[in-house]
């Protein structure tokens, strides 16, 4: 864990679903100040407290990763990592350098079978070495299907999860 804090960032506040607040994904909190504070901070729901995004916990992600600087949110999924992006700025990860860094992720993850998913809302594209695969809104009842050639990505579909028998 690193000395680093949330300070005046909100941006998980309005990046994340809330399932116990049944707040989507991209929309600001109703309790949240944006920039400010979480209203109900002492009594907010254990998924809030257990949250902590990449920036926070990994000081190999630089200053300029700080959410409330960057528009992206960084977290770890069971596949890979995931980076959530201020639909407000939807283009704030091909923005320089996080575009280049983010091919960095891809590369890295792509020898040890750990996927980059960029996540707009609910719109994600997979990102793998040199190519990008846009899924459109991927639905929580759907899994994204990776077709591989070896360790490199060739194609990736969206399925019902129930076509997978996950
Ligand atoms: S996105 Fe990260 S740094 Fe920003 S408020 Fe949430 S946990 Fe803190
Ligand atoms: S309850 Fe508080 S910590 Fe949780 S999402 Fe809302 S504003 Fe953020």
């Amino acid at each position: 864990m690193s000395d680093r804090a949330c300070g005046d960032c909100t941006l998980c506040c309005k990046v994340m679903a809330i399932e116990t607040l049944d707040k989507p994904a991209g929309d600001w909190c109703f309790h949240c100040e944006p920039g400010k504070r979480c209203r109900i901070y002492d009594d907010r729901p254990s998924e809030c407290r257990a949250f902590n995004c990449l920036w926070l916990l990994d000081p190999r992600l630089g200053t300029h990763w700080r959410p409330s600087i960057s528009g992206l949110v960084l977290t770890t999924s069971e596949d890979g990592i995931e980076i959530r992006c201020d639909p407000d700025r939807p283009d704030a990860w091909r923005r320089t350098p996080y575009r280049d860094e983010i091919e960095k992720l891809a590369m890295s993850g792509e020898l040890h079978d750990v996927t980059v998913l960029v996540i707009t809302g609910a719109d994600m594209t997979l990102v793998t070495p040199g190519r990008e695969f846009h899924l459109g809104v991927v639905g929580e009842d759907e899994r994204i299907v990776r077709e591989l050639e070896g360790t490199r990505v060739v194609g990736a579909t969206v399925v019902k999860a129930s076509e997978i028998g996950d």
